[in-house]
């Protein structure tokens, strides 16, 4: 779904509230704006808009955001929860035998879904079958059949005859060594009566397990209208949204989803029979909105409460010496900074370790120079980061740099600055482990102080 706007305005308005540990209405307002500025241009439909911004401004300020927790994660795993019940779960679709037909408009990607799909059964070790019913559109039979070759799956169609209802009931038949059945149906190029009195009739031979509706991604609002009389002719219990990888907007699926009162199935994201996702809600959240994992971030933000009153009394500097200096600590290490002023003029306290001859000339200037604003752009990017990676910040690669930079609307640059600065804090810290236990202590106090 082309979101990407929202990831970045959203990021932009929450970044405001980085440092602060409480919301404002005015900050509220804002940021449920970006959304739905997002959501309407991409598509959804206007009352759902309202009905999520509704339920994002009430719990965003009533709610208290938990202790240690900052105003900017609480918004964004309310923002994230209650997108994710938007959207909703994903259509349930058990692993074992069943007949599945697919409904939808002519061009919506029916046929591709359909060999797709069957790819996707396959993997998981069950055999599928394709029936394809289309005596309609000239070439669909080529074309299915050409793709179930792809997907090395059974297939059946028979491009003499002209009764797809004796097709259905004969490819159920011929495929009886199958143990999932996918049958596609033909389109049209609109919503036709006969259409509907067709796959009726195709509906009640085959008697499938699940119906499920395949909408194209651009669909926009017309997703309504469909939605509903394929709906009411014979019950959609899932969606599938293709042809995401394009421009399209995917908005409609959501107003799909929610008149025909089921969920979304599966997504496609190109035109190769492997180019089919589960669709699976707080993944596809997290994407939209750029921003890592937030399902970690949700469950963060519920487990504060508890932990981190306790944690951060237990919290003892003196650890930090001793194992393994984790971004985590840096993060710590920032916030305590800004009680007792900066490092390097802490240990400028400690006899044979600050100026003039002590262990610090011995660093590069900068090494504990973590200056106000770098401080508050590292954390932002740090919230940008997965809990493994702030473990181990050494297994952050290219690629991470590139998500992370994405998802904090900071440069990769700035991220870099930010691993480069940890692994000098860790060094000089390494070599205050190995100092004298009297300094250790006196400079331990001095922190602590
Ligand atoms: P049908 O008429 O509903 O059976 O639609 P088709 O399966 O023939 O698909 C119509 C067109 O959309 C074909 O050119 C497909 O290759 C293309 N298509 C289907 N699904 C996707 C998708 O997920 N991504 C892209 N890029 N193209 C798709």
């Amino acid at each position: 779904m082309v979101l990407d706007d929202l990831g970045n305005s959203l990021r932009d308005s929450l970044g405001k509230l980085s440092g602060q540990s409480r919301v404002t209405e005015e900050d509220v307002e804002e940021i449920v704006k970006e959304i739905q500025r997002s959501l309407l241009q991409a598509d959804v439909e206007v009352s759902l808009v309202m009905e999520l911004s509704d339920s994002i401004k009430e719990r965003a300020l009533e709610e208290e955001s938990p202790a240690g927790t900052s105003a900017r994660d609480h918004v964004l795993s309310i923002v994230y929860e209650e997108m994710v019940a938007l959207v909703g779960d994903s259509t349930e679709i058990p692993l074992e035998e069943q007949t599945i037909l697919l409904a939808g408009l002519q061009g919506s990607g029916k046929t591709t879904t359909a060999a797709k799909m069957a790819w996707w059964f396959s993997k998981k070790g069950l055999r599928p079958a394709i029936v394809q019913t289309d005596t309609f559109r000239p070439g669909a039979y080529d074309q299915a059949k050409e793709m179930a070759g792809r997907a090395e799956v059974d297939f059946y169609g028979d491009p003499d005859e002209e009764d797809p209802v004796k097709i259905a009931r004969d490819g159920l038949e011929a495929t009886s060594d199958a143990d999932v059945h996918i049958v596609d149906t033909a389109g049209r190029h609109a919503l036709e009566d006969d259409l509907i009195d067709e796959i009726e009739d195709i509906e009640r031979a085959v008697d499938p397990d699940r119906n499920l509706l395949v909408l194209d991604a651009a669909i926009g609002q017309g997703a309504k209208d469909q939605a509903s009389q394929f709906d009411d002719s014979i019950g959609i219990e899932g969606v599938i949204v293709t042809k995401l990888d394009g421009t399209a907007k995917g908005g409609g699926a959501l107003t799909a989803v929610n008149e025909t009162d089921s969920s979304i199935a599966f997504l496609g994201t190109g035109e190769e029979v492997k180019n089919i996702e589960r669709f699976e809600p707080s993944g596809f959240i997290s994407r939209l909105l750029g921003m890592g994992d937030l399902k970690q971030l949700t469950e963060r933000v519920e487990r504060a409460m508890e932990e981190t009153q306790e944690e951060e009394e237990d919290w003892d500097p003196e650890d930090m010496l001793k194992g393994e200096f984790t971004l985590k600590d840096m993060r710590r290490q920032m916030q305590a900074m800004n009680n007792m002023g900066p490092l390097d003029q802490v240990m400028d306290m400690i006899p044979g370790m600050g100026g003039g001859g002590g262990l610090m000339d011995e660093l590069p200037d900068d090494a504990m120079d973590v200056t106000q604003d770098r401080m508050r752009s590292f954390e932002v990017i740090m919230d940008s980061m997965t809990e493994a990676e702030l473990e181990n910040p050494r297994a952050i690669g290219a690629s991470q740099v590139e998500r992370i930079a994405k998802g904090s609307g900071k440069d990769e640059e700035r991220v870099r600055e930010l691993l480069e600065q940890h692994k000098m804090m860790s060094q000089t810290l390494k070599q205050f482990q190995g100092m004298g236990q009297g300094n250790m202590e006196r400079m331990m106090k001095k922190m602590q102080g």
